[in-house]
C-alpha cells in the first residue's frame, strides 16, 4: 500500500523538510507519496503539518487517518474546530538536546550569578560567595519528554532537582511531585524554578500572584515553555518587590514580544525570541516517517495527544 501523505506547510518549510522526509521515508521501508499540494484531499491518509496549520483547513481530509505535527506544543492546532483526525506531535532528539542546552545554560547564568558579575563592572572589585550546585535547589515543573531531559541533566550535574507533573513520575536523581497538592512544595523547593508545561486549560496562569508567594523570596525563574503559564503582571509585580529576582523569558502571552513591553527593558528580565529548542529536520522527519509506517501497518501511533488532556 502506497501512502499519500500531504505536507500542509509553507515553501520554506517544504524546502527544509521535503528531502529529510524522503529519505526517512525509504529508509523506514515507507511507500508513500509525499507531495505539497493535494488536488484530492480525499485520498490523503496524513497530514504532515507545522504551527502555521492552526488556520488551516483539515476538513476536506475526509480519510486521513492522522495530522503528524512538526512541533511539540499543540495548543493552537487543538483550537483549529476542523482538525478532527488524530493528531500526533513531535518529540524530537535534536530538540530535546537543544532544550537540554538551553535550560543548563540559562540555570548555571543564574547558579553562578553571571548577570549580577556583569552589572557590576564599575571598577569595584566586589568579591562575593558563590554556591555550588549540590547546594542548589531547582525545580522542573513538567516532567515530559523534555522536561525529564532537563531535570537529569541537571541532577548530573549535583543540582538537588525537584521536578513537578500531573500524574505521579519517578526520574533518577529528581525528587518528584505530583497534582495540585505537590505544587506547593515543588515550588518552595524552587530556588531556580524552570517550567516546561504544555499550555492547557489546567496551565493558563497556573504561576500567578498567589503560587508566585510560594517559592523561596529572591527565586530565579526559567520559562522555555509557554507564555501562558505566567500571569505576566504577578511576575513584574514579583521582580518589583525582590520576591523573583530575576527571569529568563523565551516564551510570552503575545510573540513576537511588542516593542514597549516592560520585560524588553527591564534589568533583571533576559528575553529571549522563543529560541530554547527548534524542530531539526533531520531528526524529526524520523519521527515522521516512523508514525507512517506505523500508520501502513495499522500500529499505534506515537506521541498521540490527548484532546481531554489538551497535550
Ligand atoms: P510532554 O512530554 O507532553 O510533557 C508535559 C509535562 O507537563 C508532563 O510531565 C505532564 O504531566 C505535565 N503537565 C501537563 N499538564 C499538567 C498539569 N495540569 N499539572 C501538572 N503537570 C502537568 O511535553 P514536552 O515535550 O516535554 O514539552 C513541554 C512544552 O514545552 C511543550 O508543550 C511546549 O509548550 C514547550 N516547548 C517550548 C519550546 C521552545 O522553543 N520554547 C520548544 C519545544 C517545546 P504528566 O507527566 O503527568 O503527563
Amino acid at each position: 500500500m502506497t501512502l499519500e501523505v500531504f505536507f500542509a506547510g509553507d515553501a520554506d518549510r517544504w524546502a527544509a523538510y521535503r528531502d529529510p522526509l524522503k529519505r526517512a521515508l525509504r529508509e523506514a521501508g515507507v511507500a508513500a507519496k509525499l507531495r505539497d499540494s493535494a488536488p484530492e484531499p480525499a485520498r490523503v491518509d496524513a497530514v504532515v503539518c507545522g504551527p502555521g496549520a492552526a488556520e488551516f483547513d483539515f476538513a476536506p481530509f475526509v480519510n486521513a487517518r492522522a495530522v503528524l505535527c512538526l512541533w511539540a506544543g499543540v495548543e493552537k492546532l487543538l483550537a483549529n474546530p476542523t482538525l478532527t483526525q488524530p493528531l500526533a506531535r513531535m518529540v524530537d532528539p535534536a530538540m530535546t538536546e537543544g532544550m537540554v542546552e538551553y535550560v543548563v545554560g540559562h540555570v548555571l547564568w543564574h547558579h553562578l550569578g553571571i548577570g549580577v558579575d556583569l552589572a557590576r563592572q564599575d571598577g569595584h572589585w566586589q568579591p562575593r560567595s558563590v554556591k555550588i550546585a549540590r547546594d542548589r535547589q531547582v525545580t522542573v515543573l513538567g516532567l515530559g519528554a523534555l522536561g525529564q531531559a532537563a531535570a537529569g541533566a541537571l541532577a548530573a550535574l549535583n543540582f538537588r532537582v525537584h521536578g513537578w507533573s500531573r500524574t505521579p513520575r519517578s526520574v533518577s536523581g529528581v525528587i518528584c511531585h505530583s497534582g495540585d497538592g505537590g505544587l506547593r512544595d515543588a515550588l518552595a523547593a524552587a530556588e531556580i524554578l524552570v517550567t516546561l508545561l504544555p499550555h492547557t486549560p489546567d496551565t493558563e496562569g497556573l504561576l500567578d500572584a498567589r503560587r508566585l508567594s510560594w517559592l523561596p523570596p529572591g527565586a530565579m525563574l526559567i520559562n522555555p515553555g509557554r507564555g501562558a503559564l505566567i500571569d505576566e503582571d504577578a511576575l513584574l509585580a514579583a521582580l518589583h518587590s525582590g520576591q523573583v529576582a530575576a527571569a529568563t523569558l523565551d516564551v510570552f502571552r503575545t510573540e513576537p514580544l511588542p516593542a514597549g513591553h516592560p520585560f524588553w527593558a527591564h534589568p533583571r528580565v533576559t528575553v529571549t525570541p522563543h529560541i530554547a529548542a527548534e524542530t531539526r529536520p533531520v531528526t524529526a522527519a524520523r519521527v515522521i516517517a516512523e508514525n507512517l509506517r506505523r500508520l501502513a501497518t495499522d500500529e499505534p501511533l506515537l506521541h498521540l495527544v490527548d484532546r481531554a488532556r489538551g497535550y
